[in-house]
């Protein structure tokens, strides 16, 4: 008798663009409820997500490897122990990729959320997953979160799953941190400052030969709801207003130039190009390739 799997293969998926192979690396996925969005009308946004197929609300964690001229980075490292059972999963995959985490040179992160930044250090050792990486951000990162003022003001789940275990997953890799305004990060990536989301967000653009990657960071958390509807936005942005701002640049960018896009919060593996529908926009997922 044949046993029947209990369990998802890992998620990896690798992409080539030009010169430079992109492995998506799934950390798992976040469930929640829609109460956490702002400035769209609840019963829509359910309703887009009826019409998706999709259940209220469940969030993909990605992170993406780039082998770029004889190196190695990791775009984000996912959520460590910190969220859901769900999530925390970018070790488990990296090693299914075949990827000693030793060997990855930079990480590169989006931003200092827990879901991207917590899969840094194990807790409470302060031990480093990636021991001989540097840490590269946007110099307005740790400028906030580790701004004891700006702490003050949030609430109780703010300061602990946002300021303290930012801290405490970043501070282990304080000689090895490097913080950028703009520019290119990596070889054959350029930092796209998207800020709003939180103060130093930042899109990666990766380009070889002609053709473009752009890993737009968090400029959607509800991919089917935020296309349709550009305005709405999360309760946990920094700043509401500057990340619509910032989500409608992105969006009139990639769709305009036909980037391929890849988020942290697509639904894995997440390569995606965005379309203007309307007055808004649709995303088209595109098809598997076998030969990377
Ligand atoms: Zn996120």
């Amino acid at each position: 008798m044949t046993a029947q799997p209990t369990n998802q293969i890992p998620g990896v998926y690798q992409r080539k663009i030009g010169d430079i192979v992109v492995t998506a690396i799934s950390d798992g996925y976040l469930d929640g409820d829609l109460t956490v969005m702002r400035n769209v009308d609840l019963d829509k946004a359910h309703a887009i997500l009826a019409a998706a197929f999709r259940p209220a609300r469940r969030t993909s964690v990605n992170t993406f490897l780039i082998y770029s001229k004889g190196r190695l980075a990791l775009v984000d490292t996912g959520s460590g122990n910190y969220l859901q059972p769900t999530a925390g999963w970018v070790q488990r995959n990296l090693k299914a990729a075949g990827v000693d985490p030793a060997s990855i040179d930079t990480v590169l992160l989006t931003h200092m959320h827990p879901d991207h930044s917590a899969g840094l250090a194990e807790m409470p050792s302060g031990k480093l997953l990636f021991p001989n990486a540097e840490l590269v951000m946007h110099e307005n990162e740790p400028k906030h979160w580790f701004d004891d003022a700006e702490m003050a003001k949030g609430g109780e789940r703010e300061k602990k799953l946002y300021f303290q275990a930012g801290r405490e997953q970043v501070a282990p890799y304080k000689s090895r941190t490097r913080l950028f305004k703009d520019g290119e990060v990596f070889p054959g990536v350029t930092a796209v400052p998207s800020h709003g989301h939180t103060p130093g967000h930042t899109a990666y653009l990766i380009a070889s030969g002609n053709e473009q990657l752009m890993i737009w960071g968090d400029t959607v958390h509800v991919p089917e709801v935020q296309v349709a509807i550009p305005e709405a936005g999360m309760g946990f942005d920094t700043d509401l207003a500057a990340a619509a701002a910032a989500r409608k640049r992105m969006f009139d960018r990639v769709a305009t130039d036909k980037v391929l896009i890849a988020g942290m919060h697509l639904h894995f593996p997440s390569f995606t190009h965005l379309v203007r529908d309307g007055g808004a926009y649709r995303l088209i997922p595109e098809a598997w390739v076998h030969g990377i």
